[in-house]
C-alpha cells in the first residue's frame, strides 16, 4: 500500500472512525494546523490549552491508530479582529511553537481581509522568520484574487523565506499568480461538496504541474472528508497523471516541506493497537 502523508487536517473535529479510515487508506503521519473551534474564545487561558491538546493529547490519540501526528501553532484568523486577544495569545505562543511536536507555525492569514487581521498575520510571520521555521498560510475562502495581495503585501514588509511557506486553500482563481509570484509550496483542500473537488485539483495539476503543489483534505467541522487525498490520487490515476505525480502528490512534496522543520521525523511505521473486547 501506498504510504501517504496528510499536511493539513483537523483532527480535533474527527472522530476515531475517521482515525482509522485514514490508516486502512495509507495514511501513516499527518499535521494538524491550529483553527478556529466553532465559537470565538474569549480568554487567552482558552488558545493555550487548546495547543497544548493538540500538541499533546491528539499526537496520543492518533498512535493508537497508528497514524504519526504533528501540529503547527498559530493564532488563527477567523478571531484575529480582537488585537487585545491576539497581542495577549502572541506574548505567550512562544513555549507551544518550541514544542518538538511542532512542526510549523499555521494556519495564520486572512478571514474577511482588513488590517486587524493583516496586523496578527504578520506579528506571526516575524516571529516564524526569527524562528526559522516553516509556515502554513490560509488564503480566505471568499475574494482569493484580493486575499492574495494582502499575503504578498505582508510578504513584502517581513521578507521570509518564501520557500518554507505552504500558501494554502489556492482554487482556479489563484493559483497561477501564487505558482509565478512566490516561491512558496502552493495547496489545494480539497473538500467532497464545497470549494475544490478531485477532478478540479486534478485539473489544475494537469495545467500547472505538481513540483509545488501540496494537496490536502483539511477536514473540519464542516462536510469534509478525512480521506479526501486518498480520492485525489485515485482521480489522478484516472485522469492519466504518470506515478511520479501520484508520489509527490502522496508523500513526496508534503514530506519535502516539513523536512525544512528539524522536528519532522515521522514515524511511518506505526500500527494501530489491538482493541481488545471485554466480554460482560
Ligand atoms: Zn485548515
Amino acid at each position: 500500500m501506498r504510504t501517504i502523508i496528510e499536511p493539513h487536517i483537523h483532527m480535533y473535529s474527527r472522530t476515531t472512525d475517521d482515525y482509522q479510515a485514514m490508516y486502512n487508506a495509507g495514511i501513516r503521519a499527518c499535521v494538524e494546523p491550529s483553527f478556529w473551534l466553532g465559537s470565538h474564545r474569549r480568554y487567552a487561558g482558552t488558545f493555550f490549552d487548546y495547543f497544548e491538546n493538540i500538541l499533546t493529547f491528539e499526537p496520543t490519540r492518533s498512535e493508537r491508530f497508528g497514524i504519526d501526528h504533528f501540529t503547527a501553532i498559530a493564532y488563527n484568523p477567523k478571531e484575529a479582529e480582537n488585537k487585545t486577544l491576539v497581542d495577549e495569545v502572541l506574548d505567550g505562543i512562544g513555549e507551544y511553537l518550541d514544542h518538538p511536536r511542532c512542526v510549523a507555525m499555521g494556519e495564520i492569514g486572512f478571514n474577511n481581509i482588513n488590517e486587524a487581521e493583516y496586523y496578527c498575520f504578520t506579528r506571526q510571520l516575524r516571529m516564524a522568520k526569527e524562528r526559522d521555521m516553516p509556515v502554513i498560510i490560509h488564503i480566505s475562502h471568499y475574494n482569493k484574487p484580493t486575499c492574495l495581495e494582502w499575503v504578498l503585501r505582508g510578504f513584502d514588509e517581513v521578507q521570509p523565506d518564501q520557500k518554507k511557506i505552504y500558501l494554502d486553500h489556492n482554487t482556479e482563481d489563484t493559483i497561477e499568480r501564487a505558482l509565478a509570484e512566490t516561491d512558496c509550496w502552493c495547496g489545494l483542500t480539497v473538500y467532497p461538496i464545497s470549494k475544490l473537488d478531485p477532478m478540479r485539483a486534478s485539473a489544475i495539476i494537469k495545467k500547472h504541474g505538481i513540483d509545488r503543489i501540496i494537496v490536502s483534505g483539511s477536514a473540519d467541522w464542516g462536510i469534509s472528508d478525512p480521506v479526501s487525498l486518498v480520492k485525489v490520487l485515485e482521480q489522478l490515476k484516472a485522469d492519466g497523471h504518470p506515478e511520479e505525480t501520484l508520489q509527490k502528490v502522496a508523500f513526496d512534496n508534503p514530506n519535502a516541506f516539513y523536512s525544512q522543520s528539524p522536528k519532522w521525523k515521522p514515524r511511518l511505521d506505526l500500527v494501530p493497537w489491538k482493541i481488545e473486547l471485554r466480554q460482560p
